[in-house]
């Protein structure tokens, strides 16, 4: 009898010595998980992008090795964009700052001079992409307000290079993971050129040969690629310039001409130029997404920039009506 009554008081001491050792053990262990996710956290590469296609290039080539930031505000026109102080404090903090160029962020030069000592690795994702000025093919309207055309993203084999540009910047800081992005890069690589030859395939049996754009002169690139005649609204390279009604009642007489279907218009941008153009003629209006930047319920989708361009090429053979 005495024994099982001992037995029964060591049960009932032992318990909580042993819950309290459980449960203390459970604690050191999430917090070490703790810890480890965040020297995990501190170990990645912070990177902050200008533009949406660099965000998502990056975020391809780095996955979980590192941190990237878009500093562009979802929904926010990107030619008129320029930095706040605590954009440019974010810079600043980062390690790698990438950029499409300095045709489309004139800006860059002159907050790099301004930017303290611990400055971040900078990438300049145009280098050794040859940019041209409009009408050196068979786009017919020349831009007054800007020379060079900076949309290089909508070119995928100019997108690749820019891929390669953010490699390299990620090699640089991190050489340790050089496998690991370059594995990435190629793979992401290959995607642009399957992208790419899709569109070189879709776009080569259509019926229509011009593109009417409601929007700001984007496509010269991508519709150089593909062989097909663009014509925009907004003469310039940015939606700065609005069109005037001379310009107006010129598209729309070429409209009539060309005998369009379908007008496209651009993302972020009242499409009331399009609307105009669309009411005038008879057209229907469609997307065409220019990818710069992406809006706040997209960005919260996890959009991707091959998705968005999916889609246009869905509109393009609608639009161009392609076989
Ligand atoms: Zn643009």
């Amino acid at each position: 009898m005495v024994c099982e009554i001992k037995t029964r008081r060591d049960r009932f001491i032992g318990f909580p010595i042993f819950t309290i050792l459980f449960l203390s053990l459970l604690f050191s262990a999430s917090s070490c998980e703790k810890k480890t996710q965040k020297i995990n956290e501190e170990k990645r590469i912070k990177v902050i992008t200008t533009l949406f296609p660099l965000y998502d290039f990056a975020k391809n080539i780095g996955k979980h090795k590192v941190d990237v930031i878009l500093l562009l505000p979802p929904g926010i026109e990107p030619h008129s964009f320029e930095p706040k102080p605590k954009d440019i404090l974010k810079i600043n903090n980062a390690d790698i700052f990438v950029y499409t160029g300095k045709f489309m962020e004139p800006w860059v030069e002159d907050i790099l001079k301004g930017i303290g000592e611990r400055r971040p690795l900078i990438v300049d994702s145009s280098k050794g992409i040859i940019l041209t000025e409009n009408g050196d093919g068979k786009n017919e309207y020349k831009t007054e307000h800007l020379k060079v055309d900076p949309h290089i993203w909508l070119d995928f084999s100019k997108a690749q290079r820019i891929v390669d540009n953010i490699l390299n910047g990620f090699i640089e800081k991190d050489v340790e993971n050089r496998e690991f992005y370059l594995k990435n890069a190629t793979k992401y690589k290959t995607r642009l050129k399957e992208l790419d030859a899709k569109f070189e395939k879709a776009l080569s049996l259509c019926k229509k040969e011009t593109i009417i754009y409601g929007g700001h002169f984007a496509f010269g690139y991508l519709t150089k690629r593909y062989k097909i005649n663009y014509l925009s609204a907004y003469k310039g390279f940015s939606p700065e310039a609005e069109p005037t009604p001379k310009d107006l009642i010129e598209l729309i007489n070429k409209l009539k001409e060309y005998n369009t279907n379908y007008i496209f218009y651009e993302e972020l941008l009242n499409p009331k130029v399009a609307e105009i153009l669309a009411k005038e003629t008879g057209a229907k209006i469609l997307m065409l997404h220019g990818a710069h930047n992406i809006t706040k319920e997209d960005f919260n989708r996890n959009v991707d920039f091959i998705s968005l361009m999916e889609h246009n090429l869905k509109n393009l053979i609608i639009g161009l009506e392609c076989k």
